[in-house]
């Protein structure tokens, strides 16, 4: 089986699925025949092209991290650098891919929700840059902790909802936007940050992220005229890693996704929901979940913002199923450490989220020969970060 040409009809085998209210239906039925009509449609993709090279800043290089490389000893790893697209991610590839569409399918309002703030900003960039009125639905408790993104959608001209619902976090913000989307569903498209929800979401997340493992392949060719050996990537919600993986997924290559290990399954502080979680429903997908034996999703932590999430994208529960790529953690401490270490050696700070795949790199690098090639992704830019890793590193963490 071909595992590139997944899903049909938005299954990948079990998992996805359309687990959403009947009234939703025909809205993700007219978002679906919309994508694949566009998705085809060669102005569509010159101009996403054209957003993607001039706004955002692709193709990103590929870096030889030769420094780190010499110090580690192994295989050369080379750094996918997402950290250098327009806002600082390569949350934009489908921020910018969603929003293009939505105005093609003539909705000139775009909902969303967010976390830790970065797809609130990446969706807020998005509309500006194609004049779309931008809304996003945030937690109360996350609009307190990340006040100066909630400034920066602001300054993009977006509005923000403050969600008191819940946790009053992510899952909750992701509820609301789905109970806004109900009752607007005619003027309004609902923009998701990442590889879940109901189908088609996790199918056009993925495409729009696959540029990140096509320019890779390319790039490593040209670079050392063969594949690489392992590919690495973080996951959240999993966008980076499928956009990462999918182009490689009928190649013989080790692929690693990398999940939040936080402070230990032990004390239940992490959100590693592939390695410790078990199969459920969420935010309208079957997908592995972090949930006690009555379904209620537990709390989640990571000291990453963007990796803090109960569920996973279907694709990798069914990746894992596979066994096609290995799902593995990374300690809030391996973390910061990789973060120190590839700000010291390479003058690049990595994203925390990103600095979970570049420890396990760092890990497995010396089971690998001289001549072989590990490809890490960079997710993205780490200056967001260096407040917490201050905080952490004064902290008696033993
Ligand atoms: C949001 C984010 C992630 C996690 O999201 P995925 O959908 O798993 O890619 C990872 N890295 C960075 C830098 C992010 O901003």
């Amino acid at each position: 089986m071909k595992l590139k040409s997944y899903p049909v009809k938005g299954k990948f085998g079990k998992f996805g699925g359309r687990f959403v209210p009947e009234t939703l239906i025909p809205a993700l039925d007219e978002l679906e025949k919309a994508y694949l009509k566009f998705s085809k449609d060669r102005k569509f993709k010159m101009e996403l092209d054209y957003y993607l090279r001039e706004y955002a800043g692709r193709p990103t290089p590929l870096y030889f991290a030769s420094n780190l490389t010499r110090v580690m000893g192994g295989a050369r790893i080379y750094l996918k650098r997402e950290d250098l697209l327009h806002g600082g991610a390569h949350k934009i590839n489908n921020t910018i891919g969603q929003a293009l569409l939505a105005k093609k399918m003539g909705k000139e309002r775009i909902i969303a929700e967010t976390g830790a703030g970065q797809h609130g900003v990446a969706t807020a960039m998005a509309c500006a840059a194609l004049g779309l009125k931008c809304e996003i639905y945030m937690g109360s408790k996350d609009i307190e902790r990340q006040k100066l993104n909630v400034f920066r959608m602001k300054l993009l001209g977006a509005t923000v909802h403050s969600v008191v619902m819940g946790s009053q976090t992510l899952k909750d913000a992701i509820n609301e936007a789905l109970r806004d989307w109900i009752t607007n569903v005619r003027t309004t498209y609902y923009l998701l940050g990442s590889v879940v929800g109901p189908h088609p979401y996790p199918m056009m997340v993925c495409d729009f992220q696959s540029v990140i493992g096509r320019e890779i392949k390319q790039q490593i060719r040209k670079l050392v005229k063969k594949i690489p050996s392992a590919i690495i990537a973080c996951v959240g919600g999993g966008s980076n890693a499928i956009g990462t993986f999918h182009e490689f997924l009928d190649d013989k290559i080790s692929l690693y996704g990398v999940e939040a290990g936080g402070k230990g399954f032990s004390i239940e502080k992490h959100s590693a929901t592939l390695c410790a979680g078990t199969e459920g429903i969420l935010h309208g997908m079957l997908s592995y979940l972090l949930q006690d034996n009555n379904g209620q999703i537990l709390d989640t932590h990571s000291i990453a913002a963007g990796l803090d999430y109960p569920g996973v994208g279907p694709e990798h529960s069914f990746l894992q199923s596979m066994e096609r790529v290995k799902y593995t953690n990374v300690s809030d401490a391996d973390a910061v450490n990789s973060f120190l270490t590839l700000s010291n050696y390479e003058g690049i700070l990595p994203a925390l989220e990103s600095a979970h795949a570049l420890a396990y790199a760092m890990k497995i690098v010396k089971n690998y020969r001289k001549n072989d090639v590990i490809v890490v992704t960079l997710s993205g830019r780490g200056d967001k970060d260096v407040e917490v890793v201050e905080q952490y590193l004064e902290m008696d963490n033993d």
